[in-house]
């Protein structure tokens, strides 16, 4: 008997879980009750492999007592400080070594509790800005199909995942650029990407939206570096850097939200390095805490931050009216600076450089398996499309992942994809070992 059967009727029922089917779950609790290393424990006890550190958040891995020592002293010291109007030196001390990881340029570090806070802000800021300037026309905000930055309105808006969207109405003005594909077609191989004219042209859809809506009217474009809730799609060569003439020709922000790629994940500090491309602004979450405390940032270039400081009015006027009661939080502070410090010291973006070709031919092995239909990958990212079932798009994959989960791995489905992210402290046989169950279970699916 589990220790979630022993518990009494009804224990469940006060909480609606997010983005979970609450009566499958309901059914069929996945109760984790602890964590070390690369691996959570059930409440009956047994040991998961998490192949998808967390969120795309713990890439140091589960119970690292640096950081667990970090935020209980910090909680002792200062548990809480008022975010508006009264500093602590943790936040300015962590915004200095953000700063050190950012692109040469972005250097205003605003702090959120969330990836969704932060593709907020970033939306809010870059309309803000235009304002500033005098030019309050420049509303228009574009992101991409598929593209995906958090749950907020703002985010929806401009974020492609069509369930997110469409059960909750309109959201604010926003235009959608299409989803780019891998240039090679299926079974893309190879990082980064091979040459290939398509990115430019890609990119060159833009234009087609700034001749229709005139760039006086359009703040900025928001993607991510690639895309990963939609199953890690890797941008064709030339993309970014064309979206990048573009907005830089025709004066519109362009936003990088790094919220997954940011902080290792890729294998350097953020994906605008890994592709050589530096937006206005970057949004970033999750590793930087190694997911143990929520924040958030949001890097603007110093030329934006400047505008805002240069409005005038008394010096108490607020410059940028918007923040959160949690933002630069002490206890989340000091989870980064100890979060950061591991990865330096562990020279963790080395790590993941090294193990990547480890994990792009595991992941690329399942080429041929059942019901694989495409394979993506990235650094210590992948996502492997399935094969629909007509009619239940997700059927699969979320069999796909219960069934990695039965037999001891944490791999996440979404749409149509199975996506993996194993820890940076992952072994070359522990990525075997997920990659292989997987096949498994691809095969083992009806
Ligand atoms: N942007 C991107 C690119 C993300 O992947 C996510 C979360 N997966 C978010 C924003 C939202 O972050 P959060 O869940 O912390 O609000």
């Amino acid at each position: 008997m589990t220790q979630a059967a022993s518990r009494p009727d009804g224990w469940m029922d006060a909480h609606w879980m997010p983005f979970t089917g609450n009566r499958e779950f309901k059914a069929n609790p996945r109760l984790l009750t602890g964590a070390a290393g690369a691996y959570y424990r059930t409440d009956d006890g047994r040991q998961i492999f998490d192949g998808l550190s967390g969120l795309w958040c713990t890439g140091l891995g589960h119970g690292r007592p640096e950081i667990v020592d970090a935020l209980s002293r910090q909680a002792r010291e200062l548990d809480y400080s008022p975010a508006f109007q009264f500093g602590h030196p943790l936040s300015f001390e962590l915004a200095n070594r953000i700063v050190e990881k950012m692109p040469a340029g972005l250097n205003r570090v605003f702090f959120t509790g969330s990836g969704s806070e932060s593709a907020d802000t970033a939306l809010k800021m870059a309309r803000a800005y235009w304002r500033a300037k005098g030019q309050a026309g420049k509303t228009r905000l574009i992101g991409r199909a598929k593209g995906y930055h958090g749950v907020n309105f703002g985010g929806i808006s401009v974020g492609g995942m069509m369930g997110n969207r469409k059960t909750f109405g309109q959201g604010v003005e926003a235009d959608h650029l299409p989803h780019t594909q891998p240039p090679n077609g299926s079974f893309f191989k190879g990082m980064p990407p091979q040459e290939g004219p398509m990115g430019a042209a890609l990119a060159d859809e833009l234009l087609q939206l700034i001749a229709l809506h005139d760039a006086s009217n359009i703040a900025a474009v928001i993607v991510e570096p690639f895309s990963g809730s939609a199953g890690v799609v890797i941008p064709p060569v030339g993309y970014l850097q064309r979206l990048r003439e573009i907005c830089t020709a025709h004066n519109i922000l362009l936003i990088f939200d790094e919220v997954i790629t940011g902080f290792g994940r890729t294998g350097s500090w953020t994906g605008a390095e890994a592709f050589g491309v530096t937006p206005d602004i970057l949004t970033a979450a999750k590793q930087i805490t190694n997911g143990v405390q929520p924040l958030g940032v949001v890097v603007a270039r110093q030329e934006i931050h400047d505008v805002f400081m240069a409005q005038g009015g008394p010096d108490y006027m607020l410059e940028f009216p918007h923040g959160y009661t949690y933002s630069a939080h002490p206890v989340a502070c000091a989870a980064g600076l100890a979060s950061l410090d591991l990865l330096e010291r562990e020279h963790a973006l080395e790590r993941v450089k090294a193990l990547a070709p480890t994990f792009e031919t595991a992941v690329h092995g399942l080429k041929g398996v059942k019901h694989v239909a495409d394979i993506r990958n990235f650094g210590l990212a992948a996502g492997i499309t399935v094969a629909p079932l007509p009619g239940e798009p997700a059927k699969r994959p979320f069999d796909i992942a219960m069934a990695m989960y039965r037999k001891g791995f944490y791999v996440r489905y979404g749409g149509d994809t199975i996506q993996l992210a194993p820890p940076f402290i992952s072994t070359e046989a522990q990525i075997d070992t997920l990659v292989s169950a997987l096949g498994d279970c691809f095969n083992a699916t009806a």
